[in-house]
């Protein structure tokens, strides 16, 4: 175990799983179960940053839940890697401390990744609290206490992981070397388009097809799904490039020869928007089909879940104190308390000895 290199990522519970998590970063967790030392965080903490109202903290349990569900259904899987309860680690709430001290504000304040939450958040900026300045530390806290390698990660959190990098170089250079330099991996599809045809599909966006979405409920997603707008007849060339549809049918139909023929005729102005969005919705339902039966069979085993998360918080509490000790230790921080009590219990037991005496 010991010998191989270590992924950290992780994603906020506010709701279930969809497609751009799955191309963004679950595909590739998936893929670097085998090689890697894996670590998934439910990252509760970081849902507070735009969502602090008690109504959701009381929506968590359920959130996680299905957000693990999710998981374990794209085959991620807990005999390989470590799902784990990002609030329960607590040695990271300290991490976090030491680690805002070497990121300036401009460097945090400035990137675009913390207003593009805040708008999806339907935040003013004056409304903007520090904790989601924080995000990017916070999400360094985390990466950095597994001493990671690697952070699969959509494109939206790049930036992130480049101010981690700074700050393990910081930290090392302040102090000792504790830290790897961890590497972003960016997935397949940095980006997914939502099926309103908006940059980035998001759970508040409304523009997501979920995971655990049935058929009935894809079919008629991805009939009402954006495509091009020029083309207001069937025998009309239509676009391809950045079409919401063809992005989809790359992403997820197998059969390339299909998607060429559909491409090609497309371009044409020789196939229907319907035949198009026919084919994509029964190459999405075959690639969810299994992931629906997996999703359905951890479901029905009561607590699994929950075990799940428990077992691997147990373990990450273990590995995140020792990561806290060996920053306290280079950065000189274990002696100072230590050395204070120390001296002051010396000197309460010379007084109760001289006061006994007394006696
Ligand atoms: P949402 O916008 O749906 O609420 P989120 O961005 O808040 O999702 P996070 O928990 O922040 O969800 O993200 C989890 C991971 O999924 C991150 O690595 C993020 O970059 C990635 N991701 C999220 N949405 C997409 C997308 N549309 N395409 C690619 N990757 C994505
Ligand atoms: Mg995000």
């Amino acid at each position: 175990m010991g010998e191989k290199k270590r992924v950290l990522t992780g994603d906020r519970p506010t709701g279930r799983m969809h497609l751009g998590h799955y191309v963004g970063s679950m595909k590739n967790r998936v893929q670097l179960q085998d090689a890697y030392e894996c670590y998934f965080l439910v990252a509760d903490l970081h849902m507070l940053t735009t969502r602090p109202e008690k109504e959701h903290i009381d929506a968590l349990r359920k959130n996680i839940h299905e957000m693990v569900l999710d998981y374990l259904a794209v085959g991620i899987d807990p005999e390989k890697s470590t799902i784990y309860l990002q609030s329960a680690i607590h040695a990271v709430y300290e991490m976090n401390l030491f680690f805002g001290m070497l990121v300036t504000l401009p460097r945090v304040s400035r990137l675009p990744s913390v207003k593009d939450m805040a708008r999806a958040a339907n935040m003013e900026d004056e409304a903007i609290p520090f904790g989601l300045i924080g995000y990017p530390i916070l999400q360094s806290a985390d990466i950095l206490m597994s001493r990671a390698h690697l952070v699969p990660v959509g494109k939206d959190n790049e930036a992130h992981v480049e101010v981690t990098r700074e700050i393990a170089r910081r930290f090392n250079h302040y102090y000792g070397e504790v830290f790897p330099i961890p590497d972003a991996m960016i997935g397949e599809v940095p980006s997914l388009v939502g099926t309103d045809g908006q940059a980035k599909m998001s759970k508040s966006l409304n523009n997501a097809i979920f995971l655990s979405d049935d058929e009935k409920t894809v079919n008629k997603k991805v009939r009402s799904m954006y495509t091009d707008p020029n083309r207001v007849r069937a025998d009309i060339p239509g676009t391809v490039e950045g079409n919401p549809v063809f992005i989809y049918h790359d992403a997820f139909n197998p059969d390339q020869e299909e998607v060429e023929d559909l491409k090609t005729r497309y371009r044409a102005g020789t196939v229907g928007d319907v035949e198009v969005k026919e084919k994509l919705s029964r190459a999405l339902n075959a690639f969810l089909d299994p992931v629906r039966e997996r999703r359905k069979f951890f479901a029905s085993e009561s607590g699994y879940v929950e075990q799940v998360i428990y077992e691997g918080t147990l373990q990450v509490q273990e590995l995140a104190n020792e990561t806290l000790k060996m920053m306290k230790k280079e950065m000189g921080f274990t002696g100072v308390w230590n050395q204070i009590s120390r001296k002051a219990r010396d000197r309460m037991k010379k007084q109760e000895n001289v006061s006994s005496s007394l006696l």
